[in-house]
């Protein structure tokens, strides 16, 4: 076997670390210098010195982390950015707002990051750009063949046809605060939805977020401080654990959805207690994982985190040298 061509990127304890750069790309614990792909918290974490990020990263993390102050470099999409002799540029994942691959050009290769991604349209994230590659670096959240997301728009006929036919139940839609939440509100209101949709206090902050980056989402309100009576044959959003706790006994007779990728899994979606499972989801399923991997045309494939194992498998079987990494503290149970 040849000698590797990527010595100068290398798994730490603190994460995937370009030695030259002296960086990490989400890195799980503080570190000096890092490169953030995206704002969920399994690849955001405060108490770095420097990050390099897209601005709506940025914007993102302040307002999870309001008492972090990292020193922040904002780099657009296609915007080359040089660090120690290495040239670093993202570009779109189509995962979340402002959601990034880490494109890292050294000695003559190009490494390809791509943090989250999913290939599905997603009106709140720019869509995923394939960039050639000569490794690729991809997680695998999704990785089994059992795994395959059906169209969105299907699984929102789902819950306004639930809406219609059950007007005196209040509907709870259990989404994840980054994310989720805007693409379902985006989603319901292109399929035609105009009444309020509520929202728990937790969605909120970052909802106005996306509002400022231009989505508009038409009449969303806060559920606090709304009456029982008005959450009747009504829309709301709360995190899935609020979904079927306590929180939900306020709004009367509750209707329980979850919207994730994980409710594609029978047992999963029962023991969450989802009446009505939305298999909708943020990731690339197995499809979109292989197809991708293939279009960087990588001669090698690192994986990060998920069910690497399968994906490594099928890659290796389509020609490309696969190697997975098993990246500790990646937490995508929870997207
Ligand atoms: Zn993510
Ligand atoms: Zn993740």
């Amino acid at each position: 076997m040849a000698t590797r061509p990527f010595d100068w990127l290398e798994l730490r304890p603190e994460g995937l670390y370009c030695r030259p750069a002296d960086l990490y790309i989400d890195p799980t614990r503080p570190v000096a210098r890092a490169v953030i792909t995206h704002g969920h918290a399994d690849h955001a974490r405060p108490g770095h010195g420097a990050v390099l990020a897209t601005a709506e990263t940025h914007a993102i993390m302040a307002v999870r982390y309001p008492d972090d102050a990292p020193e922040r470099q904002a780099a657009a999409y296609g915007a080359p950015v040089a660090l120690g002799g290495v040239r670093f540029w993202l570009a779109p994942a189509g995962h979340v707002l402002g959601s990034a691959q880490v494109v890292i050009e050294h000695g003559g290769a190009r490494a390809v990051v791509s943090g989250d991604y999913k290939r599905q349209a997603d009106p709140t994230a720019a869509p995923f750009e394939p960039v050639r590659a000569d490794l690729f670096v991809t997680e695998a959240t999704f990785g089994l063949p059992v795994f395959r997301h059906p169209e969105p728009e299907h699984e929102v006929e789902k819950l306004l046809a639930s809406l219609t036919q059950f007007p005196e139940r209040a509907h709870l839609l259990g989404v994840y605060g980054l994310g989720k939440c805007q693409r379902m509100l985006a989603l319901i209101r292109a399929a035609g939805y105009d009444a309020p949709i509520y929202l728990h206090g937790a969605l909120i902050a970052l909802t106005e977020l996306y509002r400022a980056h231009g989505h508009d989402f038409g009449d969303i309100r806060p559920a606090a401080g709304a009456s029982k009576a008005a959450f009747q044959g009504a829309l709301t959003l709360a995190p899935p654990s609020a979904a079927t706790d306590r929180w939900a006994r306020r709004l009367g007779d509750v209707k329980a959805a979850i919207a994730s990728g994980w409710m594609g899994v029978r047992a999963r979606a029962r023991q969450r207690g989802a009446e009505l499972p939305l298999v909708i989801s943020d990731h690339a399923d197995w499809d979109a994982l292989l197809r991708t991997c293939l279009e960087t045309q990588a001669e090698e494939v690192w994986i990060t985190h998920g069910r690497e194992d399968a994906l490594a498998y099928a890659l290796a079987a389509a020609g490309q040298r696969a190697r997975p990494l098993r990246l500790a503290g990646r937490e995508d149970d929870a997207e």
